[in-house]
């Protein structure tokens, strides 16, 4: 085990004082050198906020409450920082935050459509970021890179003198793929742009980014509502549900023995394009707002498996032994019918 990133206990509320509302509770969570770590969940249930408050571009009302983000930093080629070290994202100053940021932990966020300059030209936004990154690199050796990082993610490099407007969303979503790519981090998070790409062509991004991971060696957190192909691309997966994940698990692990019911409810239903709000169909009810939270586990209202203890506790979150994990009813076989919610044996 060799952790690039470690989350700890982090906590987000957006506002403060009496009209504080939690929306990520106690995150914690690993992600290791070159690992893919899928984060699911459904449309306000954290995601987003969690992803960024690790990186630190969380914007007011969003206040980070407490918690650890420990990023074990061993650059390679970088300008500015040569040497292996520990940084608490959450308590480094904004020059540390910028020596990190795009270089060694880059970020696809859900608006990247928006996050391309619409007046500059592919090339030169690429070529810009190397220039500020890549001290020792000439005009005509950041022109010969741009070209590869956009062969890299299937642009040719006719393409080099567009506009973004010019481009297709999955083509402006494979240019903000290679921009992140462009310093050679060692952690890219992509929050999945819901509704703008189609299923085929997120698919498509999603395993091309995969192959690059297997060259370049980077971890991925990706977030997205298709549970199905974190299944099937992720090592790991973490499920959150109102602002805690309920369940961590390696993707086999989590399809084939679901500990959290939520996760199981998640497996059993496909979402649904309903406007700009997906809706995971399958489960009943919704998700509950963030000001009137049900105690002990949020879940326990559309959970056909709540016990008395739900309404009081929340289950924990520590990695279940092998025993453990055979008495779990939900693990097993997931197509019949479970008796209790394995939860409590996490
Ligand atoms: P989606 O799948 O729709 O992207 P998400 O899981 O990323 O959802 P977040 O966007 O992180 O969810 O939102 C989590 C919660 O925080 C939601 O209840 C949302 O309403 C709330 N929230 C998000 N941004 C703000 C804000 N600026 N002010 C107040 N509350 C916010
Ligand atoms: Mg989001």
């Amino acid at each position: 085990a060799d952790p690039v990133l470690e989350v700890r206990g982090l906590c987000v509320d957006y506002g403060v004082g009496a009209n504080a509302v939690r929306a990520v509770t106690d995150a914690t969570l690993t992600l290791h050198r070159g690992e893919v770590l899928g984060l699911a969940g459904e449309s306000g249930s954290g995601k987003s906020t969690l992803a960024y408050a690790l990186t630190r571009l969380l914007r007011a009302p969003g206040v980070i409450s407490g918690g650890e983000v420990l990023f074990h930093n061993r650059p390679q080629g970088s300008d500015e920082v040569t040497y292996a070290e520990t940084v608490d994202l959450l308590a480094a100053d904004i020059a540390k935050l910028r020596q990190i940021r795009w270089s060694q932990l880059a970020v696809v966020f859900q608006s990247a459509m928006h996050a391309l300059n619409p007046v500059a030209r592919i090339d030169a936004q690429l070529t810009d970021v190397l220039k500020a990154h890549r001290k020792q690199m000439d005009a005509a050796a950041r022109r010969e890179r741009a070209i590869e990082l956009l062969r890299m993610v299937g642009i040719s490099a006719d393409r080099l003198r567009s506009y973004p407007h010019e481009l297709s969303g999955g083509m402006r979503q494979r240019v903000m793929i290679a921009m992140a790519l462009a310093l050679e981090p060692q952690i890219v998070i992509m929050d999945e742009p819901t509704t703008a790409l189609d299923v085929v062509t997120q698919r498509e991004i999603l395993e091309e980014l995969m192959q690059l991971r297997e060259r370049l060696g980077f971890a991925i957190i990706f977030i997205t509502h298709d549970l199905s192909l974190l299944i099937e691309l992720a090592d790991s997966i973490a499920i959150m549900y109102a602002g805690r994940i309920v369940e961590r698990a390696g993707a086999n692990e989590l399809f084939h023995t679901p500990r959290h019911p939520y996760s199981l409810g998640l497996l059993n239903s496909f979402p649904a394009l309903h406007g700009d709000k997906v809706r995971m169909e399958g489960i009943p009810g919704s998700p509950p707002s963030l000001t009137a939270l049900p105690g002990g586990c949020a879940f326990h209202p559309r959970c056909p498996y709540a016990m008395d203890r739900c309404r009081t506790d929340v289950p924990g979150l520590t990695v279940p032994s092998a025993e453990q994990r055979g008495a779990a009813v939900l693990a097993g076989d997931r197509t019949s019918e479970p008796r209790v919610a394995a939860c409590w044996l996490q």
